[in-house]
């Protein structure tokens, strides 16, 4: 209650939630209470949690920020929201996101910007800015939230808060409304790296319903948080600290180092010689595969269904122009074109070989060091509406995390400081497959 009250009072200003139902969270919360009394408790029973509305939960609105999903309420749970029920946590409500995930400053919402709690002029980062700014603003202390390019780790560093994306196949995307199935990828936004790390068991695990998912043991990854940094080598890619980096997210993060260099780390520089390339192949990769999976909004089966129409295409052609924003039509339109006969081997062919080169730039990486430690973002968050009109210059501050996803990789973001404006710089740690709990490691020891 504590948690609805603090909501409802902030949330006129940071817009960081679209729905709230405190009898929906009042019934799990007295369900945890119950399970408490009965001696059923676990670690996180009764801890409250927001998930980003792009989480299909039973009974709830998923509007995964569109007006094409504004009144669709989901009749089932995503996978991640079941293992979340299941431990216990309590849905606090559903957090503001860019529509379909395509966004890096959250004004992209059919449903109004979110604001940055540190400055109500700058964005929060996207497209989990809800999430982040829920977090950030204690609203709740933790949340849910995906990462197809950034969309943790960019409004983890821009709120000052840390989040983690794991090792694709890691959290199933059952349930999760898909953007670039090839890219998506669920995990926590809290606090610290210790609260993401119990959030990530709850979120992690098998599941059939995903063909992506991994087949792996239960990890715990909590289990390396306390382990000394000594002889751990960090490697700092040359190509994401040249021009482009502004002065003060560099300086915030050569003091990070500084620190991790006391705690005993060794700090190596390497070579990822294609990063340029994450850009252009990840904006021909994600548009194709979202043209494909936005398909199915159509206007029949679920989604908004214009009023008036004379025949079936009148229908799906008005439905969708109705229903669809400006960012998600220039999407589709991207990935039909570079699908397109004719098109395909000068695009998106060309996309995944650069991809494939971009993962064997890591991979060579990783021959050198244990982990690599980059900045998210160029900057510090940019002024609401400084970039809005600019598809473009959202695109490029993109630079630092979506070759990551082109491979796969994990990759956290935890706080170092701030920058212009008193702002928050975040630092990304960047592991090999499988290197959470590493990364998860080193983000305690330095908080
Ligand atoms: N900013 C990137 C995009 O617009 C990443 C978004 C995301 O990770 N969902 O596609």
């Amino acid at each position: 209650t504590d948690y609805l009250g603090k909501i409802a009072a902030a949330n006129a200003t940071l817009n960081a939630f679209i729905t709230v139902d405190g009898d929906k969270t009042l019934a799990m919360a007295k369900a945890a209470d119950a399970a408490r009394a009965a001696g059923n408790a676990g670690l996180l029973t009764g801890v409250p949690i927001a998930h980003k509305d792009i989480f299909c939960a039973e009974g709830w609105k998923t509007t995964c920020g569109s007006k094409m999903l504004e009144h669709f309420v989901s009749p089932y749970d995503a996978h991640v929201v079941e293992q979340c029920t299941a431990a216990g946590l309590v849905t606090l409500g559903r957090t503001n996101m860019d529509e379909f995930a395509m966004g890096s400053s959250n004004e992209n919402s059919a449903f109004g910007a979110v604001k940055n709690p540190w400055d109500l002029n700058a964005v929060p980062g996207g497209s989990s800015g809800g999430s982040a700014a829920a977090v950030a603003a204690r609203l709740a202390p933790a949340a849910t939230a995906t990462d197809t390019g950034g969309s943790i780790r960019q409004p983890a560093g821009f709120c000052g808060v840390t989040g983690i994306k794991p090792t694709y196949g890691t959290v199933s995307r059952y349930g999760m409304v898909a953007y670039a199935s090839s890219l998506d990828q669920g995990g926590p936004i809290a606090q610290t790296a210790e609260d993401c790390a119990l959030l990530l068991n709850v979120m992690a695990g098998h599941d059939s319903r995903d063909s992506t998912s991994l087949e792996m043991a239960r990890e715990d990854y909590t289990r390396d948080l306390a382990k000394p940094l000594t002889g751990l080598r960090i490697g700092l890619p040359k190509e994401y600290f040249g021009t482009g980096l502004s002065a003060d997210v560099a300086q915030a993060i050569e003091a990070a180092l500084t620190e991790y260099k006391k705690l005993g780390a060794e700090v190596i520089e390497i070579s990822l010689p294609r990063t340029e390339l994450a850009i252009p192949a990840y904006y021909v990769i994600a548009p194709a595969e979202a043209s494909s999976n936005l398909s199915r909004f159509d206007g029949v089966r679920y989604g908004h269904r214009a009023a008036e129409y004379s025949d079936l295409n009148e229908m799906y052609e008005k439905s969708r122009a109705e229903g669809f924003g400006w960012e998600t039509k220039r999407r589709i339109l991207t990935g039909t074109y570079v699908l397109s006969h004719g098109y395909y081997d000068a695009y998106y062919l060309k996309a995944q070989k650069v991809r494939r080169l971009l993962t064997e730039d890591f991979l060579k990486g990783f021959t050198q060091c244990d982990i690599i430690a980059a900045p998210v973002a160029p900057s510090v968050a940019w002024n609401l509406g400084e970039k809005s009109n600019d598809p473009v210059a959202n695109y490029l501050a993109d630079i630092y995390t979506l070759g990551v996803n082109l491979a796969g990789l994990p990759a956290l973001s935890h706080p170092v400081g701030f920058g212009a404006q008193g702002r928050p710089v975040g630092l990304q740690l960047i592991g090999n497959y499988f290197g959470e709990a590493r990364l998860l490691n080193a983000a305690h020891q330095f908080q």
